[in-house]
């Protein structure tokens, strides 16, 4: 197996505030916990390209992408887009290579030049809708990604699996009427961004569940809900939305999940692809705050794509 690992040093000049959990140590944890597990020499580590502005507009519309290039006014070292999310003089590039990392995965996972790949970037994607950026996420790198194997590359159908805690809100306005995309995720609920859960479909498989679930019951919701849905699906590719902010360690919601159950979901979704999508599967980073606990459980999902 060839695993990727894509990312920038760009994606550590973005950042929101000293305050703010979605911070550039966060990749610096990823990379310390691959080093100390032994397995970052095992992975092919390739620097993230900026999207093109035709892949971002794919995904989202020219109101969107103006937000994204707004600079702080002069004297400000932010530009606030919401109450949890701002811009500072480096974001927009950083959202270029977050999104860029996605896209080029995709490319090379389609042509057959890694198997998988995890993109260690930031910001993060699967709250920003397709019209305004918002939730810590700028472009929705996942969904960009998306419709670029679908647009781009001709693939007729590809399954999104978030199991980020919160819902992927974004990723679902972008495909929620579109059939060649299947999402399946599970989300702590009441919690951000309080949308109200629409109801299962065969394309859209999104289970809320209440704070203090474990991962007994996310892998029971896997096997009864996601993948009866994968398998009748049949996707020729599959992204990973990878928020591991359902940890138990993780103060920014109120989830149970362990490394071992992240590892085991990954596990799931390399059978699903390995059956019906060639083994493609591209995982971008989402969520994840604990900075010891999001190190280790990217150690767990990554050993688990490598299969090491
Ligand atoms: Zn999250």
């Amino acid at each position: 197996m060839t695993t990727a690992i894509y990312s920038h040093p760009d994606c550590l000049r973005h950042e929101m505030g000293e305050w703010h959990p979605e911070c550039p140590a966060r990749l610096q944890a990823i990379a310390d916990q691959l080093i100390n597990a032994h397995i970052d020499d095992l992975l092919d580590h390739r620097e993230a390209p900026m999207a093109d502005l035709d892949a971002i507009a794919r995904n989202h519309t020219p109101n969107a992408i103006a937000i994204a290039q707004s600079q702080p006014h002069e004297g400000d070292d932010y530009y606030p887009i919401d109450g949890d999310t701002s811009l500072n003089r480096h974001s927009y590039t950083a959202a270029l290579r977050a999104a860029g990392a996605a896209v080029a995965a995709t490319d090379a996972v389609i042509d057959g030049a890694i198997d998988n790949a995890f993109c260690a970037v930031r910001p993060p994607g699967h709250h920003a809708r397709p019209s305004v950026p918002m939730g810590f996420c700028v472009f929705n790198n996942v969904a960009v990604a998306a419709r670029h194997a679908l647009d781009a590359r001709g693939l007729q159908r590809v399954a999104i699996v978030d199991f980020d805690v919160h819902h992927g809100n974004g990723t679902e306005e972008a495909f929620r009427d579109d059939p060649r995309v299947l999402m399946a995720s599970f989300f702590q609920h009441p919690l951000y961004p309080y949308t109200d859960p629409l109801p299962v479909t065969p394309n859209r498989v999104n289970v809320p569940v209440p704070a203090g679930t474990k991962g007994d019951v996310v892998r029971q919701l896997v096997q009864d809900q996601w993948l009866p849905a994968l398998h009748a699906f049949r996707p020729q590719m599959i992204f990973i939305s990878a928020g591991f902010d359902a940890h138990r360690e993780d103060d920014l919601a109120g989830m149970g999940l362990v490394e071992a159950d992240y590892a085991w979901m990954t596990q799931q979704v390399m059978d699903i692809a390995r059956r019906y999508a060639q083994g493609r599967i591209v995982s971008c980073l989402e969520g994840g705050y604990n900075l010891s606990a999001l190190g280790r459980s990217v150690v767990a999902h990554v050993k688990a794509l490598a299969e090491i």
